[in-house]
């Protein structure tokens, strides 16, 4: 039976857990570099990037995640999880934070809202909306919506080749415009498009804007663990061609 990690520093982990709970799957908390050994996939939650990314390095997480991240299991950041993931974030307030990487993407750190004190302690950045993802139907069959819930949530404002776009949505009109870049020397670009990334899959990386395991909707943690169970086919079919060679 699959073993699913899940980064459990800050954030919405203990609802992770209690998603693959429903789907009758083990989830693990990981708080330290050695109990990603011997995981089959790792989820990393949502909550607030810079403060999960000051206690990975508080305890030394970092070289770990990317380390798992590129060795080709199963890895699913939610919303401050796709921040982590992303090869590139824009939109932070201060100079930047660690990245694990490895997803080829700009990634806007608070692309649906500003963390302004005020709109955060009335969470009016936070919105749900429905979103089509053909892939959940292809998957199992059935409707192709699902409910997106959004915190403070970032977007994904470019991709690399090999990322597959599994959903976008429309850019809320009342959203206040955003600066892609901005700093020294750097050119300021506006976000101009009408409709913006929120899902992704390269390989074996899974990236999404919003948070499904605060829903009840289970084809989110599905999707993921079918991911699991491919990369293990995978990884069962190049042992067998080793061994016969
Ligand atoms: N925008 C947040 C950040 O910068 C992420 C919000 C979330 O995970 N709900 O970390």
């Amino acid at each position: 039976m699959a073993v699913v990690g899940v980064l459990a520093l800050q954030g919405s982990y203990n609802e992770h857990l209690a998603a693959l709970r429903r789907i009758a799957v083990r989830g693990v908390e990981v708080r330290k570099p050695e109990q990603l050994l011997g995981l089959d996939s790792l989820i990393i939650p949502g909550g607030e990037s810079t403060t999960m990314a000051k206690l990975a390095n508080c305890h030394n997480l970092f070289p770990a995640l990317r380390e798992f991240v590129s060795g080709g299991k199963p890895v699913w950041g939610t919303c401050a999880g796709l921040i982590f993931l992303a090869n590139k974030a824009v939109g932070q307030k201060t100079g930047g934070q660690e990245l694990v990487g490895g997803l080829d993407c700009t990634v806007h750190r608070n692309f649906f809202g500003r963390a302004s004190c005020l709109l955060f302690l009335l969470q009016l950045q936070s919105f749900e909306t429905e979103l089509s993802v053909p892939k959940l139907a292809e998957k199992e069959g059935g409707n192709d919506t699902c409910r997106g819930v959004f915190i403070r949530a970032p977007a994904i404002l470019e991709v690399g080749s090999d990322v597959e776009i599994l959903a976008d949505c429309p850019v809320p009109a009342n959203r206040p415009s955003i600066i892609i870049s901005s700093g020294e020397g750097a050119e300021e670009e506006v976000y101009s498009k009408d409709r913006v990334i929120v899902a992704v899959r390269q390989g074996n990386i899974l990236a999404t804007a919003f948070h499904p395991e605060l829903t009840s909707d289970s084809r989110w943690h599905r999707f993921f663990l079918d991911m699991d169970k491919e990369s293990q086919t995978k990884a069962l079919a190049a042992l067998s061609l080793s061994s016969s060679s």
